[in-house]
């Protein structure tokens, strides 16, 4: 099957600059990918490469697309190189909406994540957020001092709704030290997990700790490059996987992977506009089914409403996913390079 292939990168501003243990971020850049069938049935695809989680970068990712012929044949999808595993995603993702138009398989409600703010200002958002109905919420640690943090916990406890769990980013933000002072305050408390406590290369002391604390140990940052991903599904890590669909390589690859090793996942975006992370979460909706929320509480994080998926709400349903018209951020691409 030959294709017609387009390509427009973007640069976006974000909504709220994003702060994390890594530093903060103001922006997200990325391409749009389109395929247009003989029929004239056009996909969008999205390339949203993060360069410091060990994916492409936008250059490499631009290159790449520079490089192809206007006419795309689909039997060169496996020729994408592991190197470029934005890519990847977007091409499979894209060629996967043309070619098997959204059936909404498998019917359900997908819950999500709140993202809270680091810092005290979690305390607020928490409350509106389980005002709103959300009931596991996602905190980011590991940017002030720990002792402080760790002081605001036990009001973030009081304020979860009944049945409401927390979960513990720390981006790689701590030492083995203050690793434990956070298990230790953790310790049959509702945490639903704490994750990536340790920097990636870094990460010896996670498997003694998953073993000696009851609050399970999540990797995110450390699983982000396919080939790390599937380092710790051959040396069976304990414990669970973040997993951001967008920045995993080929989708049907992954699919496979966390199958065969029953990697038990949490997915999770990657900023991506609408275009990204509708297949983001289309691909998450269709793994092996748990109640886990997923971590797309940033489905609304750019200032431009327009790249959004959703107002920000508990539960997407793929039902209304399946559904979606990506199609007219197409033509609102040059907008945004224009007014970057
Ligand atoms: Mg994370």
């Amino acid at each position: 099957m030959t294709l017609r292939f387009e390509f427009r990168p973007y640069r976006a501003a974000l909504r709220e600059p994003l702060r994390t243990a890594r530093g903060l971020r103001t922006e997200r850049d990325g391409v749009l990918i389109r395929f247009t069938d003989e029929n004239g049935a056009t996909s969008l695809g999205e390339i949203a490469p993060l360069a410091e989680w060990g994916s492409e970068t936008l250059d490499d990712a631009v290159a790449f697309c520079a490089a192809l012929p206007a006419e795309f044949d689909a039997g060169q999808m496996r020729a994408i190189p592991d190197a470029l595993p934005c890519c990847q995603f977007a091409f499979e993702t894209a060629l996967a909406a043309l070619t098997r138009p959204a059936a909404p398989s498998p019917l359900r409600n997908l819950p999500i994540a709140a993202l809270l703010p680091a810092g005290a200002a979690a305390l607020k958002a928490l409350e509106a957020a389980a005002a709103r109905g959300y009931a596991t919420f996602k905190w980011k640690i590991g940017v002030g001092p720990a002792a402080e943090e760790i002081g605001l916990l036990a009001h973030l406890f009081d304020r979860l709704p009944r049945g409401g769990r927390l979960r513990l980013d720390a981006n790689g933000g701590l030492d083995l030290p203050s690793a434990e002072l956070w298990l230790k305050a953790c310790e049959g408390r509702p945490v639903e997990f704490l994750e990536q406590p340790f920097p990636v290369g870094r990460e010896e002391a996670i498997i003694r700790l998953a073993h000696e604390y009851t609050t399970r140990l999540a990797l995110d940052e450390s699983v982000a490059r396919p080939a790390d991903l599937l380092r710790w599904l051959e040396f069976g890590w304990p414990g669970i996987y973040v997993i951001k669909p967008s920045l995993a390589g080929s989708p049907a690859r992954l699919a496979r992977r966390l199958l065969e090793y029953e990697a038990e996942c949490v997915f999770s975006s990657a900023l991506e506009t609408a275009v990204g992370a509708r297949a983001a979460l289309l691909f998450a909706a269709a793994q092996v089914a748990d109640e886990r929320a997923l971590g797309f509480g940033t489905v609304a994080c750019f200032a431009d409403e327009a790249l959004n998926l959703h107002a920000p709400a508990p539960t997407i349903a793929t039902k209304w996913l399946a559904r979606l018209e990506t199609g007219p951020l197409w033509d609102h691409c040059p907008n945004l390079l224009r007014t970057a």
